[in-house]
């Protein structure tokens, strides 16, 4: 954090602080897009932490990073804010004028933050997890929260961010095996990735999707000639995809019609259209489930690895979203795509099995990413409603507004120990499909109505567009579809109780 430069380690006392002085050029250095520091009444505040805790955040006092945005501030605010808020937020006094520290509000705010919000204290992670997680925030602060804005208004993030982080180890290169050259980490880091990235507001860098979707596929059920020939592709973090769904097929996977005709010089032609696909815009490989064989359904289906300078390869659409803007989400559509055998993954005909083999990681790495996103929105609200002056007193003095956070503490608690349990089960190669299920069911409905349940305590401020605690619930919204939709995760949950999913076929 820039502070230190002026502050040693940081955690000096706010009154000892009044005695740093400050010229105008020093605070000016401080006014980058990844640092926020404004002058009120010639006292100096970093709002940089604050800008994502604000229930306004960038949206009041940062419009566009690197500039002044004192008066943005001002016109909503007034100083006395900044240390309700952020009770740690002030530098120090302008140089050459007699302004003193600030005092101390009479009602210091708490200040909760994803951990501290939780009763038990989490045992999933170890050591290195955490050390792990220190540096992969730094990155984030460093490289993605400043540029994330911009991400956002251009509706995909730039693909240096994906080989910057795969070359530090935080994107694919974490998760290929050292043999092939890569980091080897177990799978907890994945799901530190996930968390971090839900933490700091930045969920729509859809980081999981290569990590957790689509990796596998290449690690797990390619040739080792294959896997010569892409993973070096992957080290250098290409952006990977996968294309499950098209537009008549989502849930029911087995009736795709995306069709592979064996072609005369051996491999296919592929011809038609697949929907929803993240990171279609930009993904140099994209793992495509298609029909190789259409006399038998499901058995007929298989995943070729289709490259994006392919002729007849393009990305159609892309489509607006409710939130989750940073990622892209297109229709690719493929006509008369020539791919070669060797681009099919694995065995001819397995490419069903492969997708469930696959599937419950990933809807697990979206259940760490919800319960995340949960625990972040219940600190978010906690934080505010204790600073947040209300009849006579604040909000967090009223009954109600307590008993409603006990309750969403408590459900956030029990999600957070499921899930937990559920990444132990993974990493010893324990995870069944119906835990999975159970993780990404719950998870996900959960965190929508925790994010909603939450900004209704932000009153007006909680929808404002682009407030923290707004993004998270339009941004949760869509868990509970994509990865398979919450339905189908009810029917794989009570097959384990000797039902059969209902089906026109048995009707
Ligand atoms: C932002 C976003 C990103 C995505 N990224 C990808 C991607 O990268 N790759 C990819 O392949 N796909 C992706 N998807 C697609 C996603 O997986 C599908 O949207 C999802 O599987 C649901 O399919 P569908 O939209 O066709 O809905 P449908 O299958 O038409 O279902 C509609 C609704 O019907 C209900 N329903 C469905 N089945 C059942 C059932 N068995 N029992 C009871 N009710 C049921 C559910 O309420 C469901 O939401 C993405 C989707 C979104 C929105």
């Amino acid at each position: 954090m820039a502070q230190s430069s002026f502050l040693g380690d940081g955690k000096a006392k706010r009154e000892s602080l009044g005695s740093v002085r400050l010229t105008r050029a020093e605070v000016a250095k401080h006014c980058t897009a990844g640092d926020c520091w404004v002058i009120v009444n010639d006292r100096v505040y970093d709002v940089t932490g604050f800008l994502d805790e604000h229930p306004a955040g960038r949206n009041i006092i940062l419009l566009h990073g690197g500039k002044d945005c004192t008066k943005e501030f001002l016109e909503v605010h007034s100083e006395d804010y900044i240390l309700a808020f952020a009770p740690n937020s002030f530098v120090g006094c302008l140089e050459g004028s007699s302004a003193l520290a600030p005092k101390k509000p009479a009602n210091v705010p708490v200040h909760f933050d994803s951990s501290k919000i939780l009763a038990l204290k989490r045992n999933v992670y170890g050591d290195e997890h955490e050390a792990y997680r220190a540096s992969f925030r730094t990155f984030l602060q460093k490289y993605v929260q400043p540029e994330y804005a911009k991400f956002e208004a251009k509706g995909v993030v730039d693909r240096e961010v994906y080989s910057k982080m795969a070359q530090e180890g935080f994107y694919l290169t974490l998760g290929i095996p050292s043999a092939c050259g890569g980091r080897g980490l177990d799978w907890k880091h994945n799901c530190v990735v996930v968390e971090e990235v839900e933490d700091l507001g930045c969920g729509g860098l859809f980081v999981n999707l290569g990590n957790d979707m689509v990796l596998s596929y290449f690690t797990e059920s390619c040739t080792n000639e294959q896997r010569a020939r892409w993973l070096p592709k992957l080290r250098r973090g290409a952006v990977i995809a996968v294309a499950m769904s098209e537009p008549e097929v989502g849930s029911d996977l087995g009736q795709l019609s995306c069709r592979a005709t064996p072609s005369p010089n051996g491999g296919w032609t592929v011809n038609g259209r697949k929907m929803w696909i993240s990171s279609g815009a930009v993904a140099e490989l994209t793992v495509v489930a298609c029909v190789t064989d259409p006399t038998k359904g499901a058995k007929g289906i298989s995943m070729l690895v289709i490259e994006s300078e392919m002729p007849g390869v393009s990305c159609a659409k892309r489509f607006g979203k409710l939130g989750k803007h940073a990622s892209d989400t297109c229709l690719i559509t493929l006509e008369d795509v020539h791919v070669p055998r060797e681009n099919l993954v694995g065995e001819e005909g397995k490419g069903f099995q492969y997708m469930m083999q696959h599937l419950p990681r990933e809807r697990l790495s979206i259940a760490v990413a919800s319960m995340a996103a949960a625990r972040r929105a219940l600190a978010l609200a906690v934080n505010y409603v204790h600073g947040r002056a209300a009849f006579g007193a604040n909000l967090g003095t009223l009954q109600a507004v307590q008993q409603e956070l006990a309750k969403i503490r408590t459900e956030v608690q029990v999600g957070t120990t499921f899930v937990d349990r559920c990444i132990a089960d993974a990493c010893q190669k324990q995870l069944s499909a119906e835990a999975a299920s159970m993780a990404k069911f719950f998870a996900t409905d959960l965190s929508f109505r925790v994010a909603d349940r939450c900004q209704q305590l932000f009153g007006g401020y909680g929808y404002l567009k682009n407030s923290p605690i707004g993004k998270i619930m339009v941004d949760q919204r869509v868990t509970r579809v994509y990865g398979g939709a919450n339905e189908v995760q009810l029917e794989i949950i009570s097959k384990g109780l000797g039902f059969k999913p209902q089906r026109a076929s048995r009707l």
